[in-house]
């Protein structure tokens, strides 16, 4: 076993000692890697960052739970999978952070989501710790009550672990309003509690409104802050944005009400290409089409007659580039072609969604390129809301959160300028890390060793 110790504040020596640990975790060192480069150069300069093991602290999990969960599918026979919960960092509040029902979700996978919760929590300015937690189940092709008894399953493990002063779960991708219920009534069976320990919540128990609109909507309020820095904005833009599912569907609709245009949506089959643009009665189709049927993009191509292809949307020519699917679904071969298509701006919908290449070539380009932890946090911050109308026993109005969530995504912005300064203006990638991990560290320096 290998002591959690770096000899020099590097971030070489950093990733070198999580390879040692935990070799093989690459999503999970891609996603420190990411935050190193920014944070070690300023703790450089910022010498109180660089004693009482804070590094080394903040790249290992307060706790990370693993457990089995059985289930019965429809013929009777009983399945197996893995379910997790890391709890990464309490330092500003509870664990809050995602659920992922993906066959691809591993250790890795959830560290390195619930690291990047971390710094993402703390730059919406809400007292939230990072978690994340999951299952390798995959939901697709599974009836209802397949769905239902998975859930319950996961929940007869994570209700030791979560509550709404410990740890609070929303969902993520796999996991949309229809699990969140039942893995709350679940829950709710479980500790005879009826109380905000899950997020995400149906509008009639207990769930905020606005809530299912907050990372798609909040993408674009800060794709709109970035536009306005260059004097431009969204209207008549051109936008390729990639998924369908939660994200995608809102950050398609609040482009269209930016008076934008989204040439393109897709899935893990492929995308569809709509030279003449979604608009309001198309993306309805997709809603359907995707939340109640369960279906396939192609559908979509099929329906209105447009092309439908394999792979990824990243050489379509676009203004706007909006990666809303999963981790490293943008490869350097894509950021290439980003580049030279002159793309205005790429912000992130997913998490992680460009690799370690690709980001390379981003961040060396005229691209304006706003990460994740930035520009997702719409999300999180309207759960956060969600928690606090729970604890409070009110329920606000629609207009009311989301004049709040875009005030946190302004915020949010404008902390990514102030950290994020450089000669060719504004690094956002930088801005965001640094901003988002001087609160978590000044927190963590003022609670001792812990
Ligand atoms: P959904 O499950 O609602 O939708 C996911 C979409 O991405 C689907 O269209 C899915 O296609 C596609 N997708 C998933 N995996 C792949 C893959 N390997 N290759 C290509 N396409 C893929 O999830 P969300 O919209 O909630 O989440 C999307 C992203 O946004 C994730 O990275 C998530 O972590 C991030 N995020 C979500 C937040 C939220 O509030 N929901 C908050 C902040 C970030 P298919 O149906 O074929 O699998």
């Amino acid at each position: 076993m290998t002591d959690i110790a770096i000899k020099s504040i590097e971030v070489d020596e950093i990733l070198n000692l999580i390879e040692k640990r935990d070799p093989g975790q690459e999503e999970f060192k891609q996603a420190v890697k990411e935050v190193m480069e920014s944070v070690v150069p300023f703790i450089k300069n910022h010498k109180k960052y660089e004693n009482s093991g804070l590094l080394q602290r903040l790249i290992e999990p307060e706790r990370a739970v693993i457990f089995r969960v059985p289930w019965l599918d429809d013929q009777g026979s009983t399945r197996v999978n893995r379910g997790f919960r890391v709890q990464f960092n309490s330092a500003l509040g509870p664990y809050k952070g995602g659920l992922r029902f993906h066959p691809s979700v591993n250790l890795s996978v959830v560290k390195f989501l619930a690291f990047e919760q971390i710094f993402k929590n703390s730059l919406t300015g809400l007292p939230l710790g990072g978690g994340k937690g999951g299952s390798d189940f995959n939901p697709r092709g599974k009836s209802d009550g397949e769905i239902m008894r998975f859930c319950q399953s996961f929940m007869n493990e994570l209700y030791r672990f979560i509550s709404s002063d410990k740890d609070v779960p929303a969902g993520d991708i796999g996991v949309g309003e229809r699990e969140i219920g039942y893995l709350f009534g679940q829950y709710k069976r479980l500790t005879s509690e009826f109380e905000g320990a899950i997020t995400g919540k149906g509008i009639a128990y207990g769930g905020s409104k606005m809530r299912t609109q907050a990372t798609g909507y909040g993408l674009l309020y800060f794709v709109d802050e970035v536009m306005k820095s260059r004097s431009e904005s969204v209207e008549g833009k051109s936008i390729v944005i990639s998924g369908s599912g939660n994200v995608a569907q809102y950050a398609c609709e609040k482009a269209v009400q930016l008076g934008g245009k989204v040439v393109c949506m897709s899935d893990s089959d492929g995308y569809i290409y709509d030279e003449s643009g979604i608009d309001e009665e198309k993306l309805e189709f997709i809603k359907e089409l995707k939340n109640v049927q369960r279906g396939r993009i192609k559908e979509y191509a099929e329906k209105y007659n447009v092309p439908f292809s394999e792979g990824t949307p990243w050489e379509i020519p676009c203004d706007i580039a909006l990666p809303c699917a999963t981790q490293n679904e943008i490869d350097q071969n894509s950021a290439e072609a980003i580049v030279d298509n002159g793309v205005i701006c790429l912000a992130e919908g997913a998490n992680m969604p460009c690799t370690d290449g690709a980001l390379e070539i981003l961040q060396n380009s005229n691209v304006l390129y706003a990460p994740g932890k930035a520009t997702n946090a719409g999300g999180v911050a309207v759960s956060g809301l969600e928690m606090s109308q729970n604890s409070k026993g009110i329920s606000l109005e629609a207009e009311e959160v989301d004049r709040k969530l875009r005030e946190i995504m302004k915020t949010i912005h404008d902390k990514c300028t102030e950290y994020g300064e450089t000669d060719n203006g504004t690094d956002y990638l930088k801005g965001a890390n640094i901003a988002a991990f001087i609160k978590v560290a000044d927190a963590m320096l003022a609670q001792g060793a812990v």
